[in-house]
């Protein structure tokens, strides 16, 4: 039952988040409040809690600490001036990066590029959370989907869906994909649906391992094994159409470098937040001749109706990435179990 207290996930230190009360929000012009009806955390969480120290700037004000939390579902619980798309009582799902729809990136199609006033969300790991630019960054859920079922449309698999168009996969093409996390697996389960030949997964974590081949992977390499080599082997020494890397270390990027044949394409789309800077290798093989392309989560009512129909009709199943469940107030532990990547954790569900 709603009642009139938000119990949020609050970033109140490096690496420190406790559960902290506050009032529900109330929407202002354009933007909705959503009743959260089903939350997880993702490695982009991870990276905001654990690589700075708080910034008060980002603490509302009457709140302990910076909301955390950008990947949610819910029901529309309130509506601000202006939102004409959506009524109270729907079951919606929200991007997880919000759009003005009028900037130069925006128009041209780039919506987390956003420049007019949009960003990341935050506040999604609470019962209820607020959403700008609403008509633009949310959609209705069909009635025959579930929250599970469409959970990840708001992040990971746009992200790693994103990642294989950005890198043009086509049928028959020879893919390897570095890092089986959850983008990493939306990506191979990308792949394959988009006609890839052999998929060639590098990833050492057992469960992992398993998720990859049940994604799609037809080979899973140990990136303890020499990866370059045996991927090199596979190809004849060729090397491969598309190599996507979904870890965000250099020793990844270095190696999808080397794995790449020529005029074939580099899709990153890890997150290397924590490093200084990266470096492609220039001697051979290298990044010459080859394509280079970084990609961030595409958003926006558009891309989730879509991604909810590849889910309705398409048979896209991501349902197995869901390996714990917990309660929503339990979220401070669900961190210490994502950073751990211990008992086969993957995705948590976090229930209100
Ligand atoms: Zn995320
Ligand atoms: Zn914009």
């Amino acid at each position: 039952m709603p009642d009139d207290t938000n119990l949020v996930c609050v970033k109140v230190g490096q690496r420190q988040v406790t559960m902290a009360d506050s009032p529900v929000p109330v929407p202002g012009d354009g933007e909705i409040v959503v009743r959260t009806t089903l939350a997880t955390l993702c490695g982009s969480d991870v990276h905001i809690l654990d690589e700075s120290p708080l910034n008060p700037a980002t603490v509302p004000p009457g709140l302990a600490g910076q909301p955390m939390g950008h990947e949610a579902v819910g029901v529309v619980h309130a509506i601000g001036r202006g939102v004409r798309q959506l009524q109270p009582g729907q079951r919606v799902i929200t991007s997880c990066f919000t759009a003005c729809g009028g900037c130069i990136q925006c128009l041209e199609g780039q919506l987390s590029a956003c420049t007019g006033g949009g960003g990341l969300l935050f506040g999604c790991q609470g019962r209820y959370y607020r959403v700008g630019f609403a008509d633009i960054s949310a959609a209705p859920i069909p009635d025959d989907l579930t929250d599970e079922q469409v959970l990840f449309a708001t992040d990971i698999m746009s992200t790693g869906l994103a990642a294989v168009e950005r890198g043009e996969v086509g049928f028959g093409d020879t893919v390897a994909i570095f890092g089986q996390g959850p983008v990493g697996l939306c990506a191979t389960a990308g792949a394959r649906a988009r006609g890839a030949g052999l998929i060639i997964a590098v990833e050492g974590v057992p469960e992992r391992i398993d998720m990859a081949r049940q994604m799609g992977a037809n080979v899973v390499v140990d990136p303890a094994d020499d990866p370059v080599g045996v991927i090199l082997r596979l190809t004849s020494g060729g090397g491969v159409d598309v190599a996507i890397e979904a870890v965000g270390i250099q020793a990844t990027l270095d190696m999808a470098t080397r794995v790449l044949r020529k005029g074939g394409t580099l899709s990153s789309v890890g997150i290397y937040g924590g490093l200084p800077g990266v470096t492609l290798p220039a001697g051979v093989p290298s990044f010459y001749h080859r394509k280079v392309v970084s990609t961030l989560c595409p958003v926006g009512h558009i891309r989730l109706k879509r991604l909810m129909m590849l889910v309705q009709h398409g048979g896209f199943d991501l349902g197995p990435l869901f390996t714990h469940r917990m309660p929503l107030h339990e979220a401070p532990s669900a961190y210490d179990l994502f950073r751990s990547r211990s008992g086969g954790v993957m995705k948590i569900a976090l229930v209100p």
